[in-house]
């Protein structure tokens, strides 16, 4: 319930009113605050942890045990597959200042990336608007443990030099009198699942660098499948909380310890119909890069779409995206994409037909009146549609609904 009440919620500002709102609520007795969680047992009616609760040791029961407490877990240091995350080489500094100490395109409510050499720089507002949040990453060889050491501006200033950086977004940097600093780090093997009725979600199971900004979001979704599966298995929690196994992809079937197996991965092309005399196919090229409207930094957009498209397309393959400029060399694509022990793993020929055949019909398109807001609306209600929420015709249906909206509203 409070998962789906995460889900829903649209902006940073409601984020935190419902943030409120539940620990008023755990407050009430659905929960209990202010403990340190410190070592548990499993016995036959569930599990015993040991917690303090300041200075106080005390003892809690409870079915399951779910480790929700973060990149330094202490549940999952009781496991015994837990690994720890590794140093990442960069740091993150953060600041929050008011909204009327930045300039006014900042204020709108997008998100403004800054993209240079060994750094970036995240700005958008949060608190309804009242405040602008500033994350900048650099690479940098601090690595205390923690969150929240204070950070110098001086020293975040050197890593957004004045000969490699835009003067806005020094001065941008040079706002706030306070920064707050901690070193990142991940975690490249999958969480393999826990042991009995005790298990990670979040960053506990699956930390990893705020890149793509889905760290917390993937927590809460963890917990929304959790508190479905805990329900299916009520009488057995732990039974609910075995891994669910993903969908087979080129990064598990290259990863042969996680996922050992002894056959090889061929490739089909795209069916079409049996009849079709013309046929085209429904299968897509996907690659939105957008510059924004009115942005007063055209030229330098373009440039970073060139690099995406053409030489900065190689730093994907190893994440399994094909390139989508012309010219692309197929040898170097499939060494990329399939990696060094593809004739082992791989049908590597079958792989070549498919992904280079000259005579695929690909549906373009070609009226893209809200087609970013589409693809947003088709990717939420998919998600939905993969965890079971919704039927095929409850997505089909709401997909035309919300889509139909979208149009109108960008006509
Ligand atoms: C710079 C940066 C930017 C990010 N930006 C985004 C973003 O834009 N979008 C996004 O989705 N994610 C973002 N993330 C990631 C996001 O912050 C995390 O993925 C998310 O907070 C993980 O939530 P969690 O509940 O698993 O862990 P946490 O938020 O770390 O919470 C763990 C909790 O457990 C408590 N705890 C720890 N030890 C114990 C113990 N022994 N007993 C009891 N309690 C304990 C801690 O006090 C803490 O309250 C960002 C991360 C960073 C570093």
């Amino acid at each position: 319930m409070i998962g789906r009440q995460l889900a829903e919620a649209d902006t940073i500002g409601q984020f935190v009113e419902i943030d409120a709102h539940i620990v008023e609520r755990l407050g009430q007795g659905l929960g209990k605050l202010d403990h340190r969680f410190d070592d548990y047992a499993s016995h036959a009616n569930g599990i015993t942890v040991q917690a303090f609760r300041g200075k106080q040791l005390v003892d809690e029961r409870g079915a399951a045990l779910i480790g929700a407490d973060g990149i330094w877990s202490a549940v999952g240091n009781r496991l015994k597959n837990h690994r720890k995350p590794a140093f990442a080489h960069r740091t993150a500094w953060r600041t929050l200042v008011p909204s009327d100490n930045v300039p006014d395109y900042l204020r709108a409510p997008a998100v403004h990336l800054f993209l240079g050499m060994d750094a970036h720089l995240v700005a958008y507002p949060v608190k309804a608007g009242a405040l602008v949040n500033i994350v900048g990453i650099v690479n940098d060889n601090w690595s205390e443990a923690g969150w929240n050491a204070p950070g110098d501006r001086a020293e975040i200033l050197r890593h957004f030099a004045r000969f490699t950086w835009h003067e806005s977004v020094r001065e941008l940097i040079g706002i706030p009198q306070r920064w707050l600093k901690w070193a990142l780090f991940d975690n490249a093997t999958p969480f393999a699942g826990g042991a009995g009725a005790v298990t990670l979600i979040g960053d506990a199971a699956h930390p990893m660098l705020p890149f793509l900004a889905q760290g917390a979001g993937m927590a809460v979704e963890d917990a929304a499948v959790l508190a479905d599966r805990l329900k299916e298995h009520s009488d057995n929690p732990a039974a609910g909380l075995l891994p669910v196994k993903p969908p087979p992809s080129l990064r598990f079937i290259g990863d042969k310890e996680q996922y050992p197996h002894d056959f090889v991965t061929t490739f089909a092309p795209l069916p079409v119909p049996a009849d079709a005399t013309d046929p085209w196919n429904g299968g897509g090229i996907n690659n939105w890069i957008m510059a924004k409207e009115g942005t007063p930094n055209l030229d330098a957009a373009w440039t970073f779409i060139r690099f995406w498209l053409v030489d900065g397309a190689k730093y994907m393959l190893k994440a399994g995206k094909v390139p989508a400029f012309p010219g692309t060399d197929e040898d170097t694509v499939i060494e990329g994409i399939l990696g060094p022990d593809r004739d082992t793993l791989y049908d590597v020929e079958a792989y070549r037909k498919v992904v280079f055949a000259d005579d695929i019909r690909l549906v373009t398109d070609s009226i893209t009146t809200a087609g970013a807001e589409i693809q947003t609306i088709v990717d939420g209600l998919s998600d939905r549609l993969f965890i079971g929420e919704i039927s095929v015709d409850e997505w089909v249906t709401e997909a035309k609904t919300q889509a139909d909206a979208a149009i109108a509203a960008a006509s």
